[in-house]
């Protein structure tokens, strides 16, 4: 039998909890699903893309370097991990969207590279929504006011937020997103991407409003290491 049959079974369940978290709450929009690839080999990368779960999700960055020619090339690809400065620049020209924007210094230095390597970069703002001091991320408090500031920087373009929740009571935590999100949007032109929702906890994402749910786990099977 197909040796993929793993990743098909689990799309298949993947597109139907999504689709019917999108009824359950009345949604008439788009929710993307996004395949998240650490430590995954590159062909089951791509029988997944060749399923229609194009949109890939990075955390590391020399993992990415060394996988990335092997993938089909109609792959999107999101930058989702930590992102140190320094290695901004490999990622610049390869990546359609950084989803981890932790910090007004870290938006400043993409600017500078997208502007160097003259493109526009999308961007979504990480929230520490949890408040961990494990995670990074900008605060509830702090983000419209770094929002005003990484507006008006070139070469990039803020398009919503991305957030990781606390484990175990994730339904608090997507709400207090989504009424963060709404007022973001309000405010800004252009913000339509709310990045919430992992493989134990997507269906209450899309209930509360993400239209970007992250999947690695529930898609390609158990990680063996982080
Ligand atoms: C690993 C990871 C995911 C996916 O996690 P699963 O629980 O395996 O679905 C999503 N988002 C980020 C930022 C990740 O690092």
């Amino acid at each position: 039998m197909n040796e993929y049959e793993d990743i098909a079974d689990n799309i298949k369940r993947i597109r139907e909890t999504v689709e019917n978290a999108r009824h359950h709450a009345q949604r008439s929009d788009d929710v993307r699903i996004m395949a998240v690839t650490k430590t995954v080999a590159p062909d089951r990368i791509n029988f997944a893309v060749s399923q229609g779960f194009s949109l890939l999700g990075e955390n590391r960055v020399q993992e990415y370097l060394g996988k990335k020619d092997a993938y089909d090339k109609s792959a999107q690809v999101h930058f989702i991990g930590h992102l140190q400065s320094n290695k901004i620049k490999y990622i610049i020209d390869s990546v359609s969207m950084i989803q981890s924007i932790d910090s007004v210094h870290l938006a400043r230095e993409v600017s500078k590279a997208a502007v160097s390597s003259g493109r526009t970069m999308d961007i979504l703002c990480e929230i520490n929504i949890g408040n961990e001091p494990s995670k990074s991320g900008f605060s509830a408090d702090e983000i419209f006011d770094a929002a005003d500031e990484i507006r008006e920087m070139q070469g990039i373009r803020l398009k919503g937020l991305m957030a990781i929740p606390p484990a175990g009571d994730s339904v608090r935590y997507f709400e207090k997103m989504r009424y963060i999100y709404d007022d973001l949007k309000s405010r800004m032109d252009g913000v339509d991407t709310l990045s919430m929702g992992m493989s134990q906890d997507y269906a209450q994402a899309v209930i509360c409003g993400s239209n970007l749910v992250r999947i690695g786990s529930a898609l390609f099977g158990a990680r063996i290491y982080r």
